[in-house]
């Protein structure tokens, strides 16, 4: 591993001031420390944000949560609110990696994650993240986890986090402080489409520190839940996965939120399907009706049009629980 400094910062301003170039910030470290092991991340320095303020959960005075970014995911996922209030984001979370890392894992740091693609997170191998220009072998080569929407030829890289497709269905704002001053980042523009610059993983400018993810107010969220594929019952990131909160009345679906894990370079907000499904009748047919709609502008590769259907079911089989409508 290369050599690095080290700055434990004890409040925000600090933090700020010592992540010059080519430092980084340092959370739990559990995909940092990994991705410097493999000459993937070489920072020459990293400022240690675990001792600052930012590991509350506060309710807004409008309703909703304010989630500080140095929450542990476990903490997190146990939650009062958060498992009465949007269930979806503790079932997310408890989806993810094990109670270990989740014991160490941060909410923003769970958000910054790198990819998993194999070429990424293999130096000897050309990666047009890692090394811009150099190529995509996963295209001919291991692509059976990678995306079917908004990939682009230069990378088709996706994003592994759990979490963020929750918030992604919850309209989370990511809060973000840099040495511009303060913004709110809707979290489903949080992480780029790859384009011609994959290198890019967010819109997040060097220096930038997340400090926090709201949660706007949503009632129906207490009517959510999140469903993941995986190879292994545990301890396996998504092969696909559906978050939903849904509002019915009568039969008919009045509200609905969706989004989509696995399938994209960011946590995939389903608007299309969501557009489909309000006022229509809760039921099988149209839950799928509605994944059709979305899933209408999948680009599959050789190994990974099996992510069609199976997005396609986890819709139906997540809203059907939800809705009552046999799962
Ligand atoms: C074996 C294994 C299995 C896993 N399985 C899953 C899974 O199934 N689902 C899933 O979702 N995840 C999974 N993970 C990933 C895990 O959830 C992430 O590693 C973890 O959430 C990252 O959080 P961290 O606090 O450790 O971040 P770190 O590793 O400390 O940081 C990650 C990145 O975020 C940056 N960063 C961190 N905090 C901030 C901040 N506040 N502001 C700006 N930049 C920041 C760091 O500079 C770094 O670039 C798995 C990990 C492992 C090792
Ligand atoms: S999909 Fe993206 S991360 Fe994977 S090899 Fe291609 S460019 Fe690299």
């Amino acid at each position: 591993m290369k050599t690095f400094a080290y700055t434990p910062a004890t409040d925000v301003e600090s933090a700020l001031a010592a992540c010059t170039e080519g430092a980084t910030f340092l959370a739990g470290g559990t995909n940092l420390v990994d991705l410097m092991k493999l000459g993937v991340a070489t920072p020459d320095a990293l400022v240690d944000i675990n001792r600052l303020p930012l590991r509350d959960v506060t309710e807004l005075p409008g309703g909703g949560l304010r989630i500080g970014a140095g929450v542990r995911n476990s903490d997190l996922a146990a939650h009062p609110l958060v498992r009465r209030d949007c269930p979806v984001l503790s079932q997310a979370l408890l989806a993810g990696a094990s109670g270990q890392l989740r014991n160490m894992a941060t909410t923003g740091g769970n958000l910054l994650q790198r990819t998993r693609c194999a070429y990424f997170m293999d130096m000897t191998k050309p990666c047009n993240k890692h090394a811009p220009g150099s190529g995509c072998p996963a295209r001919e080569g291991d692509h059976r986890n990678l995306a079917i929407l908004g990939a682009s030829e230069h990378c088709i890289a996706t994003h592994p986090s759990d979490m963020a497709v929750a918030l992604a269905a919850l309209d989370a704002t990511v809060r973000i402080t840099g040495p511009a001053g303060e913004r709110g980042v809707p979290v489903t523009e949080l992480h780029r489409l790859p384009g011609d610059t994959p290198q890019d993983d967010t819109v997040l400018r060097p220096g930038e520190l997340i400090t926090a993810v709201d949660l706007p107010p949503l009632s129906f969220a207490r009517v959510s839940a999140y469903r993941k594929a995986r190879d292994r019952a545990s301890f396996a990131f998504a092969v696909g996965s559906v978050a939903a909160a849904v509002a019915a009345e009568d039969g008919v679906v009045t509200d609905v939120r969706l989004a989509f894990g696995a399938v994209a370079h960011r946590p995939w907000r389903a608007y299309a399907a969501e557009q489909a499904l309000r006022g229509r009748p809760a039921t099988r047919q149209e839950f799928l009706a509605a994944a059709d709609a979305e899933l209408a502008a999948a680009v599959c590769l050789r190994d990974n049009a099996y992510k069609v259907p199976l997005i396609r079911n986890l819709v139906s089989a997540t809203l059907a629980r939800l809705t009552g409508e046999g799962a």
